[in-house]
């Protein structure tokens, strides 16, 4: 069993990383700042610290007073389109802010292991080849993207500079509950509570443009098989599925009993049109596989949203 500081803890994925990390047996620590997250997600039997990564002094004071075996880095500005508006504070939060966390890491006398969430949609931009695999070429269309690929660049870097131990999992679309609805990114959020306020849902594009949508549950279990299993690996989390946002429309449509027409809005720049991810690297290195399909996915998901 290792102790484990989820960074980001409070927010969607990290809090239900925390949950399998505490039913796991691990002991776990939560550095956020409650940007985007909320103290209420955070389990019980979680440590909670409130601190900011883009503060050097409070990040390495959280990381040794904790004593982390293993950090899961979860916290991030997590919007491409927030990245386009605003590439400054993208590149605080995702570049200066993993800086301050693998600095901090190298200074303690035992360094811990660091998981990185980086983005499996934004790193590759347009793959030529679906489902795509990690050894595809990396070509970012926003500065989300290139600041999750810078990261993965510097673990890499501080692997062989100071041997700093680290695996990155490059998530597809997740989703599933305690995603923010209010957010830019997470159609199945947006879209649930769009239907269930009885309000029309906006898709952006023709509806055409696939994704592949992986429940939140099956991440946070890829996050846990990580704590001690592949190092130095870059893996696809994702199902290989594509799914298009018309069929998540109609999926959602149809779980909330809707039946008014979508608003189609001119496509967003920086969004990608097609990607599903191989994941047979995931199989192989962790022994992961996604559990939930999406038809139950999106049902567990209504009703969330339903029961807030
Ligand atoms: P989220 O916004 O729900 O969670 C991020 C958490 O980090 C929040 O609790 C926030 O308060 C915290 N945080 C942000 N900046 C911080 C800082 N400077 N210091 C301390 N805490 C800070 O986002 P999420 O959807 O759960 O995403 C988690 C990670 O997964 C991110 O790194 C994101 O880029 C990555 N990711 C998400 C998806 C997705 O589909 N949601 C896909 C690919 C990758």
């Amino acid at each position: 069993m290792a102790r484990v500081l989820v960074i980001g803890g409070a927010g969607f994925i990290g809090s239900h990383i925390c949950d399998a990390l505490l039913a796991a047996g691990h002991e776990v620590g939560v550095l956020d700042n409650l940007s985007t997250g909320s103290r209420g997600n955070i389990p019980s039997g979680a440590e909670f610290f409130q601190g900011d990564i883009t503060d050097p002094g409070e990040t390495e004071q959280v990381i040794s007073s904790f004593s982390a075996e293993v950090i899961s880095l979860q916290a991030a500005q997590p919007s491409v389109v927030s990245s386009i508006s605003s590439p400054l504070n993208d590149a605080t939060q995702n570049v200066i802010g993993l800086i301050s966390v693998l600095e901090a890491a190298r200074k303690q006398t035992s360094p811990p292991k660091i998981v990185f969430a980086s983005s499996g949609g934004a790193v590759y931009g347009d793959p030529a080849l679906i489902p795509v695999s990690e050894s595809a070429p990396a070509q970012p269309a926003s500065p989300y993207g290139l600041s999750k690929l810078t990261g993965e660049r510097y673990l890499e870097l501080y692997r062989s500079l100071f041997g700093l131990r680290s695996t990155v999992l490059r998530y597809a679309n997740v989703y599933g509950p305690r995603q923010n609805p209010e957010g830019e990114a997470g159609v199945c959020a947006i879209f649930t509570n769009q239907a269930l306020a009885d309000q029309p849902m906006r898709i952006y594009g023709d509806g055409s443009q696939t994704r592949d949508y992986v429940y939140v549950g099956d991440v946070a279990n890829a996050n846990v098989l990580a704590v001690d299993r592949a190092d130095g690996d870059t893996i696809n989390i994702g199902t290989g599925v594509e799914t298009s946002t018309l069929e998540v429309f109609n999926a959602i449509s149809a779980g909330c009993g809707i039946t008014k027409e979508p608003i189609f809005c001119p496509d967003r720049p920086g969004e990608i049109q097609r990607t599903a991810l191989d994941i047979s690297k995931a199989e192989q290195l962790l022994g992961w596989h996604p559990r939930v399909t999406f038809t139950e996915g999106i049902a567990q998901t209504i009703a969330y949203y339903r029961g807030l």
